[in-house]
């Protein structure tokens, strides 16, 4: 078992001075009891947790880590600009080389405005449709997640329904769904905002068809609405120029933030001309939008991520551990579904209903030294070798041993 007494003491600490001792989804009670809730280390693909217990990292921050934990030249880059000037009175040439940059690297960028967080800047893509068209409506899918404020969260405890007045739904990846949605919206259709592909929590991750993405396209260029790519998750993950550039689809507007700077606080909305002056009609901006070391760490990372094979490198480490977790399971008598891009995986056990045997097998590959997520998707880096990943493959086989011999089975 874990030694867990340092965490154990900085829970009841919590507790006191946070509500319900933590929030949102680093609430670990929410991932699966006995997860580790306090951290005090991380470097390259590997984290430590309060109690000094060490973990082959499968979840990256959940996502801003690409490169690996303080990658030297990015931290060198942010570093060398926090001691000149973080946030000042006004921004940096660091911001405009940034925005030179993405608009270079992005297919579908003509400029950029930068934020702090993915909520930050898919909340404004929607202001920016509505302040470009003239219109309300926003069509979204049904379980995807955009963000924690009260038009886009999760949970609608404290939401109004008139926060949501203009939404309407359809299911992701669904042309027929879609159609209806636009039909609903008839003249007053601001936007469409999808996600680079459907990782909804616990369930299949789901690829887009470029059909898809092109229906999606069609009716926005039919009806002068926005289509919007919510990238914070995967972009500068998958791939450099936008998710979407391999389907050849341009959105109007995009959402980053996770990744664009290696842990950095940075998001940024990508814009085509189209979007222009929507952009330009509204006010938007933030005390800490402006800082200019983690566009030094942004420009940092998009740079590496172009130079070198760091993506390459990721997406055939996600398929040797995808391999390995499919050849663990099947020798222990499990199979897994195994969706998405194999850098972000989702791992789940095929017949595990309510999530007990994932959940049970997590907990046991986190005491073989393996943090894994028993139902969010998950992300490689770039610091993830060989050796981690068939090490971290060792330790999955030795979970499954472990939950084959308690009887947890499919029922
Ligand atoms: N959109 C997507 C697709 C996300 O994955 C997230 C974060 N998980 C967000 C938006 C919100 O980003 P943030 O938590 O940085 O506000």
């Amino acid at each position: 078992t874990l030694a867990n007494s340092r965490d154990i003491a900085l829970q009841d600490r919590a507790r006191r001075v946070i509500p319900n001792g933590m929030w949102g989804h680093m609430a670990t009670r929410s991932i699966a009891p006995g997860y580790p809730q306090f951290f005090s280390r991380a470097d390259g693909c590997r984290v430590w947790d309060a109690d000094g217990n060490e973990y082959i990292d499968f979840m990256c921050a959940w996502g801003p880590n690409v490169l690996g934990y303080h990658h030297e030249a990015v931290d060198a880059a942010a570093l060398a600009q926090l001691r000149v000037v973080d946030s000042g009175n006004g921004p940096t040439e660091t911001l405009v080389e940034l925005a030179e940059e993405l608009t270079a690297t992005l297919d579908h960028a003509d400029w950029c405005l930068f934020q702090k967080n993915g909520t930050d800047a898919t909340t404004a893509c929607i202001t920016i449709a509505r302040a470009g068209t003239g219109r309300r409506k926003i069509i979204h899918a049904r379980g995807a997640y955009h963000g924690a404020v009260p038009w886009c969260s999760p949970s609608v405890v404290g939401v109004t329904a008139e926060d949501r007045a203009h939404l309407i739904p359809f299911d992701w990846g669904d042309a027929a769904s879609l159609d209806a949605a636009v039909a609903q919206a008839g003249d007053d259709l601001a936007a469409i905002i999808l996600t680079a592909f459907r990782h909804d929590v616990a369930r299949d991750q789901e690829l887009p068809t470029t059909a898809f993405l092109q229906a999606a396209r069609a009716h926005c260029d039919r009806t002068g609405a926005m289509l919007i790519c919510d990238d914070v998750r995967a972009g500068f993950r998958l791939d450099l120029r936008g998710s979407w550039a391999r389907h050849g689809v341009k959105p109007d507007l995009a959402a980053y933030s996770k990744a664009i700077a290696n842990g950095w606080p940075l998001a940024a909305i990508a814009g085509a001309d189209r979007a222009r002056a929507g952009a330009e009609s509204i006010f938007t901006t933030g005390s800490f939008w402006y800082g200019a070391a983690a566009m030094a760490a942004g420009l940092a990372t998009i740079r590496i991520l172009r130079d070198t094979d760091a993506l390459a490198h990721t997406e055939a480490m996600g398929n040797r551990l995808r391999k390995g977790l499919d050849e663990a399971a099947s020798r222990h008598g499990y199979r897994l579904r195994q969706t998405g891009p194999v850098q972000m995986p989702m791992v789940l056990v095929d017949g595990d209903r309510d999530l007990a045997i994932g959940n049970a097998l997590c907990l046991a590959a986190l005491r073989h030294g393996v943090y894994l997520h028993p139902r969010h998707n998950m992300f490689l880096c770039a610091a993830h070798g060989p050796a981690d990943i068939d090490r971290a493959v060792e330790a999955v086989d030795r979970a499954f041993a472990d939950i084959a011999a308690a009887g947890l089975r499919p029922a």
